[in-house]
C-alpha cells in the first residue's frame, strides 16, 4: 500500500514508540484494521536505534531493559522476531572509596558477602531492605494475572489491600523519600549515598523528596527475568525491542508508516497528515504524550480533562551522553565494573544541591549512570571499539545564561570529570560523543519537556492517577508511558490500552 489514506481503518495509532507498536500488534492480532503513523524515519521513539558514527549503533535515549513485560514478550513472540536480552551481572557497581565499591550481584548472598568486607554492620540491614521490597513486589506484581500492571487503573485502595494494610509498606509505596526508606534499614551514609540515586531516575525531585522510594521500587520490580527485578542489554541495542514489536505488529496485519507526521486528530473520524491527507479510522490511539496529543486535537477538549493535562508534570531533568571509545574503561581498579551498570556522582547532599541548581538553570555536580553494552554485546560497535552511554541528572531544561547549544559541552565535561575520578585516563579513550539535553530529547522524540516517562512517576501520578487509556473524548485513546503502569520500556501500557479499545469496539480481547 502506498498511502494510509487509501482505506478506512478501525484504529489509527499515532506514533510508533514501543507502546504504539505493541498496541497495534494486539489490535491487529484481534482482527482489526490498524495503521501506525510515525513522524520520525525510524520506529521506537525513546527506544530506537541510531548510528551517529560509522559502525556504532546507539539508542538516543533508553539503554537497559528490565521492566519489559513478559506477557507481551510471550504473547507477541518477540524472541521469534529477534529479541534477546543479556542480563547484567553485577547489576550495579558504585565506587565508594579507593578500592571499595558497592557491587550488587544478581545473587543476594554474593552481594552481602562483598558488603561484609567493607561494611559488615550493614549486612543485616541490607538483607532486610531487599526482603522488604521483594515482599512488596510479590504483593503488587505477582507473576500471574493478578499483576497490578496488567490491570486498567488500580485504585490506591486495591494497592493498600494487596499490601495487607501494612502501614510501613503503604508509606514506602506512597509517601516515603528514598533516603528515608534506605535509612530505616541502613545507617552507613556511604551506602545510602550509593543507593539513593535509584530513587530519582528520570524524576525531577531530589532523593529527599516524598515518593522517591517508589521510583526505586518502580525500577526494581521488573519480571523480565522472572521474579528478580534484573536488568540487561538487548542484543543489538534496545531499539531491537521496537524492531521486534514492529515485526510482530506487521505479522499480525498492521500497517506501519514512518515519516508520517500527524498534524491533526479528529477523534472518531481519523487524523490528518502533514501532507494534508486524511486517514480515516473509527478510533484514534495516541502514543504521543498527553500534552502533545491534546495539542493535535481539532476541537476543544472538555475543560476538566484539558486542565488535568495542562497540570501533568513534564519538566525533564535528564540528559544522555553517548560516547564512542577505543577501549573499555575500568572503574575503581576493578575489572568487574565493565560488566555492570556503573553509578558515579556526588551522593545525597550533592544530588539535593544539584537538583536545586538545575531548577535555577545551572549545573551542579552531576550523577551519571553508565552503561557499557559492548562488554556484553560487541555487535553494537566496530571490532575492538566500545560504547558508553551515560544517563545524567540533574540538568536544566533552560539555562539561566545561554542555551543548550552553549552548554552541551559543559555537561559532557562535567560527566567526564565524574568518570575520571574513578577511571583515570578515561578521556584518552574517547573517540566521539554526543549530548542530548531535555529540549533535544523533546525535539527528537517528541517527549514534552524532555520528560523520559511522558510525565512524573511519583506516587501522586501513578495507579489510577495516571492518564487514562480511554480519554473522556469519544474515540480518543492513549497508549504511551503517560498511562498505567508508567514510564520505561514496559510495553504493557500499549497492551492494556489495546484491551480497553477492543472492549469498547465490541471486540473480545484475547486475555
Ligand atoms: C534519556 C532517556 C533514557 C532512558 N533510559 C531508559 C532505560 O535505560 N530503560 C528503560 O526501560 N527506559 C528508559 N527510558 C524511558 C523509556 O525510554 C520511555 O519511557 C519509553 O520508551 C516511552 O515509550 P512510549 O512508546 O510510551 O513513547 P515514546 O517513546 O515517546 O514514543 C512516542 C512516539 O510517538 C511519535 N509521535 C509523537 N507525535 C507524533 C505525531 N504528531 N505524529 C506521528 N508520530 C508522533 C514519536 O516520534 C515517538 O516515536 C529512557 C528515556 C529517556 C528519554
Amino acid at each position: 500500500m502506498e498511502h494510509p489514506r487509501e482505506r478506512t481503518w478501525d484504529v489509527v495509532v499515532v506514533g510508533a514508540g514501543h507502546n504504539g507498536l505493541t498496541c497495534a500488534a494486539y489490535l491487529a492480532g484481534a482482527g482489526l484494521a490498524v495503521v501506525v503513523l510515525e513522524r520520525r524515519g525510524v520506529v521506537g521513539g525513546a527506544a530506537s536505534l541510531e548510528e551517529p558514527w560509522p559502525g556504532f549503533r546507539v539508542s538516543p535515549c533508553a539503554y537497559l531493559a528490565g521492566l519489559l513485560h513478559p506477557r507481551v514478550v510471550e504473547d507477541l513472540r518477540l524472541h521469534r522476531h529477534g529479541f534477546e536480552v543479556r542480563l547484567l551481572d553485577p547489576q550495579m557497581f558504585v565506587p565508594i572509596d579507593d578500592g571499595i565499591s558497592l557491587v550488587e550481584w544478581r545473587d543476594l548472598d554474593r552481594t552481602l558477602a562483598d558488603l561484609a568486607r567493607w561494611a559488615p554492620g550493614q549486612v543485616s540491614g541490607y538483607r532486610a531492605l531487599a526482603g522488604f521490597w521483594d515482599g512488596i513486589r510479590e504483593a503488587l506484581r505477582p507473576g500471574d494475572d493478578r499483576d497490578l500492571w496488567l490491570m486498567e487503573a488500580p485504585p490506591r485502595e486495591l494497592v493498600e489491600q494487596r499490601l495487607g494494610g501494612d502501614p510501613a509498606a503503604i508509606a514506602a509505596v506512597f509517601e516515603e523519600s528514598v533516603v528515608d526508606d534506605l535509612s530505616r534499614f541502613l545507617d552507613d551514609p556511604r551506602l545510602i549515598d550509593g543507593l539513593a540515586s535509584q530513587g530519582v531516575i528520570g524524576t525531577n525531585a531530589p532523593p529527599t523528596h516524598p515518593g522517591t522510594a517508589y521510583i526505586r521500587f518502580h525500577h526494581m520490580c521488573g519480571r523480565l527475568a522472572g521474579g528478580s527485578g534484573d536488568w540487561g542489554f538487548v542484543e543489538g541495542g534496545i531499539g531491537m525491542v521496537s524492531i521486534a514489536l514492529e515485526a510482530a505488529a506487521r505479522e499480525a496485519g498492521a500497517a506501519v508508516f514512518t515519516g508520517s507526521e500527524v498534524v491533526s486528530i479528529s477523534p472518531g473520524r481519523g487524523v490528518m497528515l502533514a501532507d494534508g491527507s486524511w486517514v480515516r479510522a473509527r478510533a484514534v490511539v495516541s502514543n504521543a504524550d498527553p500534552k502533545r496529543t491534546l495539542g493535535l486535537l481539532d476541537d476543544t477538549p472538555p475543560a476538566d480533562f484539558a486542565a488535568r493535562v495542562e497540570q501533568w508534570p513534564t519538566d525533564g531533568c535528564s540528559a544522555k551522553v553517548n560516547v564512542a571509545l577505543s577501549d573499555l574503561p575500568v572503574f575503581n581498579g576493578d575489572p568487574i565494573s565493565t560488566r555492570s551498570q556503573v553509578d558515579v556522582g556526588p551522593g545525597v547532599e550533592g544530588m539535593v544541591s544539584g537538583h536545586a541548581a538545575a531548577r535555577e538553570g545551572r549545573l551542579g555536580r552531576p550523577w551519571a549512570e553508565l552503561y557499557l553494552q559492548t562488554a556484553y554485546d560487541p555487535s553494537v560497535a566496530p571490532p575492538g571499539r566500545h560504547v558508553l552511554s551515560a544517563f545524567v541528572q540533574y540538568v536544566p531544561y533552560a539555562w539561566q545564561q545561554g542555551s543548550w547549544d552553549d552548554h552541551r559541552e559543559t555537561v559532557a565535561q562535567a560527566v567526564f570529570d565524574e568518570i575520571e575520578r574513578w577511571s583515570p585516563g578515561f578521556r584518552d579513550l574517547i573517540e566521539a560523543y554526543e549530548v542530548s539535553g531535555p529540549p533535544d530529547i523533546e525535539a527528537k522524540i517528541g517527549l514534552t519537556g524532555g520528560h523520559i516517562f511522558q510525565g512524573e512517576c511519583l506516587p501522586p501520578y501513578m495507579w489510577d492517577r495516571r492518564m487514562p487509556y480511554r480519554t473522556p473524548i469519544d474515540g480518543l485513546y492513549l497508549c504511551g508511558a503517560a498511562t498505567h503502569p508508567g514510564g520505561s520500556v514496559i510495553a504493557v501500557n500499549g497492551r492494556n490500552s489495546a484491551m480497553r479499545i477492543l472492549r469498547d469496539l465490541g471486540e473480545t480481547p484475547g486475555d
